[in-house]
């Protein structure tokens, strides 16, 4: 069966075309620089009509629209209503448009994916796959902040998290690879991307993520600040008199590895230059592993104990050195109880997986229907 994936960014779209029997993709590909002149690509919606363009008669790689069974569509923001991927219906789309407040870069073009797809791709199910869904079982304690509850009432200020699907890709994988079911399982799963953010696993469930209202908490990342005392904020509004604009450009843009060390958002260039005695360098990768460091920790009290770290996206997959030092520092503490695992993210497959799994039972309770 033929599933097509969809990934709609703030301006690029990505898909993946599975043969789900065999966990393979048949087609990969990415429309980028949407919206741009030179890309010739006006908007998400336009994606879509060249993404069935390269499917169907560049790559001949279907020769028709009906053999997808299904197409799954990331959606970075579901708001609370969402704990697992579901089939998109008109409900659902009001419901992606209602979070969009809170994920105004990527729901919008989410959903112009979405109505693409039902014209490009007529009659074919689609489903939702939400980022946030993974960490909707994360406890009051560990999604309310400190402020007045009034702000959670009125504008839905919580922790929500991020990465769900990667998180919990891994987290599937590693009890795998473990030989043990995920209930009995007390996992760490450090995602380690252009974003990045780490949760507490517990018996298959997120209980905590770093993560939180937006992306911009947590752990260091490319340009991301993650955590930060707030009174930052208005110190530095008042001293240099910035607006909330430019506040939310240093924060998102101009921090993380980028901002500490001078140099690159790019992990690579970093350790380039730490190999060349770089301070900063090196002072920007020395935060970015006390930060994971201190949340396992974090992590292992809350869930009362570690079996295992999970390592993965660009960063885990590829700098050897963060498992290794982990590995070491936890060494006295866990006395060798826990493993610390690297495990390539696959996000496109689990959502292929899912859209797979609603379309099959679609039909088969349609079949039961018709009896
Ligand atoms: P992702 O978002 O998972 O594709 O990760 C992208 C980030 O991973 C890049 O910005 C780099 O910082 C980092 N990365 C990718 N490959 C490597 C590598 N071989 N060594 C170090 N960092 C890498």
């Amino acid at each position: 069966m033929l599933i097509l994936v969809i990934n709609c960014g703030s301006s690029s779209a990505k898909y993946q075309l599975f043969d789900i029997e065999s966990k393979r993709h048949i087609a990969k590909g990415i429309v980028e620089r949407i919206g741009e002149k030179r890309s010739g690509c006006e908007n998400h919606y336009e994606s879509i009509r060249i993404i069935k363009d390269r499917l169907l008669n560049d790559g001949a790689f279907v020769e028709s629209v009906s053999e997808i069974k299904g197409i799954g569509h990331r959606v970075v923001h579901g708001g609370e209503e969402f704990g697992e991927a579901v089939i998109i219906d008109k409900k659902v789309i009001e419901s992606i448009e209602m979070s969009s407040e809170l994920a105004p870069l990527h729901n919008p073009p989410s959903l112009e994916g979405i109505r693409a797809c039902k014209r490009y791709f007529p009659g074919i199910p689609q489903i939702a796959v939400f980022d946030t869904a993974f960490h909707q079982s994360i406890p009051p304690h560990a999604y309310i902040y400190g402020i007045p509850f009034i702000f959670y009432k009125k504008y839905k200020i919580r922790r929500y998290g991020f990465h769900g699907t990667s998180h919990r890709f891994v987290a599937n994988e590693a009890a795998r690879i473990l030989k043990k079911p995920i209930r009995k399982l007390k996992l760490v799963t450090v995602h380690l991307g252009n974003g990045c953010s780490m949760a507490a696993v517990l018996s298959g469930k997120s209980v905590d993520t770093t993560m939180g209202f937006t992306p911009l908490e947590g752990l260091l990342m490319g340009t991301r600040s993650g955590d930060l005392d707030p009174a930052i904020v208005t110190f530095l509004m008042e001293k240099e008199g910035f607006g909330i604009r430019r506040i939310n450009e240093i924060l998102n843009k101009e921090s993380g590895f980028l901002g500490v060390s001078g140099i690159s958002n790019d992990m690579r260039d970093v350790l380039s230059e730490m190999k060349k005695g770089n301070r900063r360098a090196a002072v920007a990768f020395e935060i970015f592993v006390y930060r994971i460091k201190k949340y396992i920790g974090a992590y292992a009290a809350v869930m009362g104990g570690l079996d295992a770290v999970v390592l993965t996206g660009g960063i885990g997959e590829n700098v050897t050195r963060i498992k290794k030092e982990l590995s070491r520092a936890f060494r006295p503490v866990l006395r060798g109880q826990a493993k610390f695992l690297i495990i390539p993210t696959n996000e496109e497959l689990l959502i292929a997986e899912d859209t797979y799994r609603l379309v099959r039972n679609k039909r088969l309770s349609a079949e039961g229907g018709s009896d």
